[in-house]
């Protein structure tokens, strides 16, 4: 799982949450100060903005490593077919 560093928009420490977490509607404390930071795609903090950009990036790469081939964009979760013909859901918020 990759992480991606997020600066704080308070105390400007930078620390480092999974990429499979930082999607629209997360909320986390920052380490340091512990204010409450929202990731929200249409966030006013650039920092915020940019961590989620990164983040999507990393998930991209990551499922087209896994994968190997290109997922449409905006579509959440795959379905795919097993050998024996059951329908398995993985999803992009997955632990590893
Ligand atoms: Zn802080």
């Amino acid at each position: 799982m990759s992480f991606v560093q997020i600066q704080c928009t308070r105390c400007k420490t930078v620390f480092r949450d999974r990429a499979g977490r930082l999607q629209d509607g997360y909320s986390r404390q920052c380490p340091s100060c512990e204010v409450v930071l929202f990731f929200a795609e249409d966030s006013p903090n650039p920092q915020v903005k940019q961590a989620m950009k990164r983040a999507r990036q990393a998930r991209k790469e990551r499922r087209e490593t896994e994968m190997a081939r290109v997922s449409a964009p905006q579509v959440r979760g795959n379905f795919s077919r097993t050998q024996t013909g059951r329908i398995q859901h993985s999803s992009e918020d997955e632990e590893d």
